[in-house]
């Protein structure tokens, strides 16, 4: 079992990448958490913007990816349990650093 804790991962998710507003715990949902790769879902109170973000951990430290979402929390149940493949995310995080 990995001892990585996702609430003490939010730190790093502080504020609104549209607004700046600062996140509160409550903006925050925890999708899906294994094997060292959380998911979690930011709505923000201000303006409404929702972002997912990816954060992995592992021998190079933690590295996060967020994206401005367009979900809404009825999303939430379709992609949970199913959202995240290890794969996926690596191809993402491809994606961003070409960008
Ligand atoms: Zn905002």
């Amino acid at each position: 079992m990995s001892k990585f804790n996702p609430i003490s991962s939010m730190q790093i998710v502080t504020k609104c990448p549209l607004c700046d507003f600062k996140y509160d715990k409550n903006n925050i949902e925890l999708i899906d958490s294994k094997d060292g790769i959380v998911t979690l879902y930011l709505n923000c109170q201000k303006c409404k913007g929702s972002m997912m973000m990816v954060i992995m951990t592992g021998a190079m430290g933690i590295t996060s990816i967020s994206m401005i979402s367009d979900l809404v929390e009825d999303d939430l149940d379709k992609i949970k349990g199913s959202y995240v493949e290890y794969d996926d995310v690596l191809e993402m995080h491809k994606f961003l650093k070409n960008k």
